[in-house]
């Protein structure tokens, strides 16, 4: 007789329950999911010993119809979708009708729910899958959802949870994640009858409130607003600001089209755009919103819809990046009076990117008024900012030194502290850029060889990527099956140096990642090295020279790194801190 036999219909859906519910704060996570497809306003969680004894969530949605309730808790029932095109364009949480019936299967779960068209609720109670009564209820439009002794039916699976506290934590993280892109609902969530958060509905760029209710009070100074749209691709949200030493790791939130979303080493290409703006062993923190059209991503690739397949992965990683970059590295110079922001608001904006008193939508809300236009194209404001402060940035009157490093020099309407290492660093990486840019990326041969040894796997990829290896200036040759010869290096490196750089190259290019910046690390890294240091004496006619150079740069501000060269105080805003007139102007 075969061994071979089919398992028992129960037995089926406690084990695919597993994979949708894998502990209480599955629970609460497609529960909240639910009430957010059904368009809640209002959204309460309860939980009771770590969600293990008992999870509540209200909600004030449309409510589920006399007929479907029964239905909704069977397996692959869902209201959401209807052809598998749908999927390619769902915009709700749910589509896989999967949550309602593997909690069912695990618990003993009640509903209590009205919609909106019908004069008179229900009741559902079912143990285990299995409905136990259904009937009227009076209950106000919406639905409530009980979900008691999880797990009672897969006692292996209850073995796995962690204690009361950790799997709060797990509950609260999931909370947050939906709160933050669902910001337009109020959340309650108590623990154990304790009120933990309560949310009240904000606009977008208000969402810094909600992080500080969640957070702590002063966690939205920590942050830089980011925006940037291309190509049908928006990426908006905020960083944190540059040089930031604290190591906090749970701040990191990302969304594609309002859905919490992990991407496998997002973290690192966020930590990457930073570069030297972030020490080595900090991690970003970011909570970045990308709303990109549905059909190019595939929500469909994860039972609890955690992760997401992009078609357009390369172009959003480049994206991320350059929104960063171009966050962190605003073109305008920083006011000397940056400190007074948060008492005076009221101009803050025009000039100072950099502030969480620079909302976002906002902008894009009121295009009249003249500081809003910067999000909704932050850059060319700066552009406009940027010429204007090249043409006052000559003829710079050179007045004298100070502490060995600090340049003041003047302008008509402007005084300028100026770093003399970040500003020759500009320079040089400017005039290393622009040679790479005239000549291309030329190669230099080796006198003695290099080999360098790979596995059997990166053998392949290095073959299958090898054209594009040598357009950026190495030439190889395979010795072995593992290990590569390289003759040929690109010039502007340093001998010494091509192993390193070698690598970190393929390993880009294997991982889709644009290439370029790599090169213009190692040129900032080049540039760095090669400028004037700190208490370093400079004649006069030197830093005449450094002036001129440094206001030909095309972001003269910011050396590569990102650190201010410059530091700037009007002329007007002189006047205004000496009380010689009451106009009154930023930096
Ligand atoms: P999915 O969300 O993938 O459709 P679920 O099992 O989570 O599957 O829910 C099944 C169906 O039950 C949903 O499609 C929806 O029609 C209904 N439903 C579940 N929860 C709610 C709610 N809180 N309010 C209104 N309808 C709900
Ligand atoms: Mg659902």
């Amino acid at each position: 007789m075969g061994i071979i036999k089919k398992l028992d219909s129960i037995i089926i859906d406690r084990i695919a329950a597993g994979e949708v519910i894998e502990r209480p704060s599955s629970v609460v996570k497609e529960l909240i999911e639910n009430s957010l497809d059904a368009k809640a306003k209002k959204i309460h969680i309860s939980t009771y010993e770590g969600g293990i004894q008992k999870i509540i969530v209200r909600d004030d949605g449309e409510g589920i119809l006399t007929e479907d309730l029964p239905i909704a808790i069977e397996k692959h029932t869902t209201s959401k979708v209807s052809t598998i095109e749908d999927i390619q364009t769902i915009q709700s949480f749910g589509f896989r009708g999967e949550a309602l019936s593997s909690i069912a299967s695990v618990s003993y779960l009640e509903i209590q729910t009205k919609h909106k068209h019908e004069t008179i609720g229900n009741q559902l109670i079912s143990r285990g899958g299995k409905i136990l009564s259904l009937k009227p209820y009076p209950i106000h439009n919406g639905t409530k959802v009980i979900v008691e002794d999880l797990f009672f039916s897969t006692p292996a699976r209850k073995k796995f949870l962690k204690s009361n506290s950790i799997e709060d934590r797990y509950i609260l993280r999931n909370i947050i994640k939906l709160s933050l892109s669902n910001y337009d609902v109020e959340f309650l969530y108590t623990r154990d009858d304790k009120e933990i958060l309560q949310l009240l509905p904000v606009e977008f760029y208000n969402l810094t409130e909600r992080f500080n209710a969640i957070f702590e009070d002063s966690f939205s100074e920590l942050l830089l607003p980011v925006y940037f749209q291309e190509n049908q691709i928006t990426i908006k949200g905020w960083i944190g600001k540059p040089r930031l030493e604290r190591k906090i790791t749970d701040r990191q939130f990302l969304y594609f089209n309002k859905r919490p979303v992990e991407i496998r080493n997002f973290s690192y290409i966020i930590k990457s755009a930073y570069g030297d703006l972030l020490p080595e062993n900090v991690s970003p923190i970011y909570i970045l919103f990308f709303e990109i059209p549905p059909q190019n991503i595939d929500v469909n690739v994860h039972p609890a819809k955690k992760e997401i397949r992009i078609f357009q992965e390369k172009e959003i990683y480049d994206y991320t990046i350059q929104a960063i970059k171009k966050t962190l590295l605003p073109k305008v110079p920083i006011s000397i009076a940056e400190n007074e922001l948060k008492t005076e608001p009221d101009i803050t904006l025009k000039k100072k990117p950099s502030s969480i008193l620079f909302p976002i939508e906002t902008l894009y809300a009121n295009q009249t008024i003249f500081y809003l236009q910067e999000t909704s194209d932050p850059y060319t404001i700066y552009d406009h900012e940027e010429k204007q402060l090249k043409k006052s940035f000559l003829p710079l009157q050179f007045i004298g030194i100070i502490f060995g490093t600090y340049i003041i020099a003047s302008s008509e309407d402007q005084l300028y502290l100026i770093d003399q290492h970040t500003a020759h660093e500009r320079i040089n990486y400017e005039k290393f850029k622009k040679s790479i840019e005239k000549n291309g990326i030329s190669s230099q041969h080796l006198l003695s060889p290099m080999i360098i040894d790979f596995s059997l796997e990166e053998v392949e990829e290095i073959n299958q990527y090898k054209h594009i290896i040598e357009k950026y200036g190495f030439c190889f040759h395979f010795v072995s099956k593992t290990s590569i010869v390289l003759t040929e290096i690109p010039t502007f490196l340093e001998i010494g140096e091509e192993r390193e750089i070698f690598l970190k190259l393929i390993y880009k290019i294997i991982k889709g990642i644009e290439p370029l910046p790599l090169y213009e690390e190692y040129i900032a890294m080049k540039a760095c090295k090669a400028s004037f240091r700190k208490n370093d004496y400079l004649t006069e006619k030197t830093i005449q020279q450094l002036l001129i150079e440094l206001s030909k740069c095309e972001e003269p501000s910011r050396c590569p790194h990102g650190r201010p060269t410059m530091l700037t105080i009007s002329k007007d805003r002189l006047d205004y801190l000496f009380y010689r007139t009451g106009f009154k102007k930023k930096s």
